[in-house]
């Protein structure tokens, strides 16, 4: 065994000269630093992998430096982890077999901006893609609340929803992402493009079949957005709201999250500006439209204790609003107490409020809901993504159970196998092109329990099991 993961017998000096003149990391500190991602907001997945390392870095910046790092590492037989800017939260882009780490980041040119749409290579980082957008009266419909430290192609391969997604739907929903250019893992790696209803045969795919080099992206008009905090006396009366909110035929809005009064008591960095004990509708809204929201949220008997726009929100040194929401909730909290940890429930259309006062009467104290609401298939749909004070892993399971029981699917954050996350089942399209794309399984294999099943099948047969 050689190498830092200690996994490999590669003779990794020699790889990385093989790999010249790209790029490479080889310092064991930094490459096991790339090794990591958000994995540890799940007690469970920090102590399965916190010792999984790549064995070497190449960062490369060009398609054909990255298609020279693929080829040597199928003509070796070297395991690849895909890497964006490292902030997926299951340990997507874990080594879990050592190997080579490609980091994407150096392949970051925006290739073309059209009236509605951006053509980008994978690696650029979202917040300077909507910068770029920006200065022509466009952004992304939607964008994870990383945007500072994601990249374009890590959202598509590891994301699935964001800010804009209660408007613009999910990323998978039609017209979201037009094109995506992908290269093989072969000797001489091949580029396949899929467009239309073929981009989801490597959507949220988490980087195992095939590497997105290119993206072509719809846009949508930018707003003065203003970033506004509801605060309300409970948690039906916030939710009540937000179902008004999300359902508006009129209302803009490009966020819509409602957070348990408890959460609150964690959030630092809103002390003086949102008063305690008060349940919090977070909202991007445009500026026209703030006295309508002001409305919506009184007539709830809400008010709203926070409306900035971004001037004044770099003034005053705060976070963007967007930054209490989705999985910033969680990291907000966790920067309190390492003690915190979270889930993912979906509430089905139609949403309720008496589906979370049914739900909040059975779950205990340890539970303090924190609701997404998103556009899913052209329906209004919640994601929960509750805090829990963690005590072990049977109670979180027991919590996840309650949920199902009241017909609230969870997808399980704590597992970083693909088959045990959202799909809950093997997406038969996604590895029949691993088959076409990876034939040598090279692609962080592990993350998919089903493909040691399937992998000696032809394309074809592994696309058969596919069940709608
Ligand atoms: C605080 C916090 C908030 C978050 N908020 C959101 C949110 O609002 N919405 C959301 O959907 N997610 C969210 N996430 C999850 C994560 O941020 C997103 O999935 C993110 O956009 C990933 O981008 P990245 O560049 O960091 O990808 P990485 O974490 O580097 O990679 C993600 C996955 O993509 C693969 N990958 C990377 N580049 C490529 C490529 N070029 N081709 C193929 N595969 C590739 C990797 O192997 C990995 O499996 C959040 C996570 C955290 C920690």
């Amino acid at each position: 065994m050689t190498g830092i993961s200690g996994k490999t017998s590669t003779d990794w000096v020699a790889f990385a000269s093989a790999l010249a003149p790209v790029e490479t990391i080889d310092e064991p500190v930094l490459v096991k630093k790339r090794s990591r991602d958000f994995f540890w907001f799940s007690p469970i997945l920090e102590r399965r992998l916190r010792s999984c390392f790549g064995d070497l870095v190449a960062r490369p910046r060009t398609v054909a430096e990255l298609s020279h790092c693929l080829s040597l590492a199928a003509r070796h037989r070297v395991p690849v982890t895909l890497r964006g800017g490292g902030t997926g939260n299951y340990g997507q882009s874990v080594p879990l077999e050592g190997g080579l780490i490609i980091e994407m980041t150096g392949l970051d040119r925006i290739l073309e901006i059209g009236p509605d749409f951006v053509r980008v290579e994978a690696g650029c980082n979202i917040l300077a893609l909507n910068r770029a957008l920006g200065e022509r009266g466009r952004e992304l419909p939607v964008f994870p609340s990383t945007q500072d430290i994601a990249t374009i192609g890590g959202f598509i391969s590891g994301g699935s929803a964001g800010i804009g997604t209660v408007s613009h739907g999910m990323l998978r929903d039609d017209g979201n992402i037009l094109e995506l250019r992908v290269l093989s893992v072969e000797p001489t790696p091949r580029e396949e493009v899929f467009r239309g209803g073929a981009i989801n045969m490597i959507h949220h795919a988490w980087g195992i079949n095939g590497v997105i080099t290119e993206l072509t992206l719809r846009t949508v008009p930018t707003e003065d957005w203003v970033g506004c905090i509801a605060t309300f006396d409970n948690y039906p009366d916030c939710h009540a709201a937000a179902i008004d909110l999300a359902l508006s035929e009129t209302i803009r809005r490009k966020l819509c999250s409602t957070l348990d009064a408890h959460i609150g008591a964690y959030f630092d960095r809103l002390k003086g500006i949102v008063p305690p004990g008060r349940a919090m509708l977070v909202t991007l809204v445009p500026r026209g439209q703030v006295d309508t929201l002001r409305a919506l949220v009184a007539g709830h008997g809400g008010r709203i204790d926070l409306a900035m726009d971004e001037a004044e929100r770099v003034a005053r040194k705060l976070p963007h609003v967007f930054e209490f929401s989705y999985n910033h909730t969680t990291l907000q909290a966790l920067k309190s107490d390492r003690k915190v940890t979270y889930l993912q429930i979906l509430f089905p259309a139609p949403v309720t409020v008496a589906k979370v006062v049914e739900l909040r009467a059975v779950l205990g104290d340890d539970v303090f809901m924190h609701h997404e609401f998103a556009r899913m298939g052209g329906k209004v749909v919640s994601f929960d993504l509750p805090l829990v004070k963690y005590t072990t892993d049977e109670r979180l399971y027991e919590i996840m159970s309650i949920y199902e029981s009241h017909g609230c699917p969870a997808s399980d954050p704590h597992s970083c196998i693909i088959e045990e996350g959202g799909m809950k089942k093997a997406d038969y399209r996604h590895l029949a092109w691993k088959k076409r794309l990876d034939p040598g399984g090279l692609l962080n294999s592990p993350k998919s329990r089903e493909w040691t099943r399937v992998r000696d099948l032809s394309a074809e047969d592994i696309e058969a099991l596919h069940q709608p």
